[in-house]
């Protein structure tokens, strides 16, 4: 019997494992819906089991703030240059640890997020980076020269962020730190010794980055404004317009020329008539 009640107990066990881990498994299902409460519990549960093993030290928001930057005020620039940045340059898509994560974000609605990896959905974004942080941390490559939000002081990253706070107050030391880091990325992406259009490049990054980092009210940031990429939609239109065009004036033309010569065939007509009559 003792054998038996033994067995008995083992055969609970076993049970209410395999309970627990179906109903975790079940919290994490791909499922469209409360998406977001379900990951987070899901996100909560992983951690747990996780501890902080994988805590990365780079701030994702800041870094998607100075890739925002760099793709509105300094890419639209670069390539019309068509200028290549070197991977030495902290800049260069290669050295932002989250590019491959952002690449397979996709925003199929307002409240629907997909992960491009697995196709799971969430309802807001920040369920998908806590994703992110939680199932694909795999993907990161976290040496500390891909942190692209270390570049945030040099790039004015508080300026596109809703959350960041204003400092209302200017710090000259903070000022001349940001400047420096500022002037170092010119000198690093865009070397003066790499030809003219290298040159051009640095001085445009110097007036369009690091000339305000200063206390002493110098010019705005982003001074050289920003450019919009034309999307391939405006293109075909532009070019379908400029096609037809020519055709609509050829049309136009043709058709005043026909009136002319009818009006002009009519007075033949009309005069013979007279002609005609007066004999
Ligand atoms: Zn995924």
């Amino acid at each position: 019997m003792g054998k038996w009640s033994k067995g008995v107990v083992f055969l609970f066990l076993c049970l209410s494992i395999c309970v627990q881990i179906a109903s975790v498994s079940s919290s994490t299902s791909p499922l469209q819906g409360n998406q977001g409460n379900k990951e987070s519990a899901a996100t909560r549960t992983f951690k747990q089991e996780q501890g902080d093993a994988h805590v990365v030290h780079c701030s994702r928001e800041r870094s998607r703030a100075a890739w925002k930057i760099i793709e509105e005020y300094l890419m639209p620039f670069v390539e019309k240059e068509g200028y290549k940045f070197s991977t030495k340059c902290r800049l260069h898509a290669d050295n932002d640890m989250y590019r491959d994560q952002e690449q397979h974000k996709q925003h199929v609605d307002i409240n629907e997020w997909r992960c491009g990896y697995c196709r799971k959905n969430f309802y807001e974004e920040k369920y998908l980076d806590k994703h992110f942080d939680n199932r694909h941390f795999d993907v990161l490559n976290e040496s500390h020269s891909r942190c692209l939000a270390d570049m945030c002081g040099a790039l004015h990253c508080d300026l596109v962020m809703d959350s960041a706070p204003r400092k209302t107050k200017c710090n000259p030391a903070a000022a001349a730190r940001n400047k420096h880091l500022c002037e170092s990325l010119a000198d690093s992406c865009f070397p003066v010794s790499n030809g003219p259009v290298s040159g051009r490049l640095h001085e445009f990054f110097l007036r369009q980055f690091c000339d305000a980092h200063t206390c002493t009210g110098g010019p705005k940031p982003f001074s050289k404004g920003r450019k919009k990429r034309s999307s391939i939609l405006y293109i075909s239109i532009s070019i379908l317009t400029l096609l037809l065009l020519p055709l609509l004036y050829t049309f136009v033309y043709l058709y005043q020329r026909g009136i002319k010569r009818g009006s002009q065939e009519l007075k033949r007509i009309s005069l013979g008539g007279r002609k005609k009559k007066a004999f």
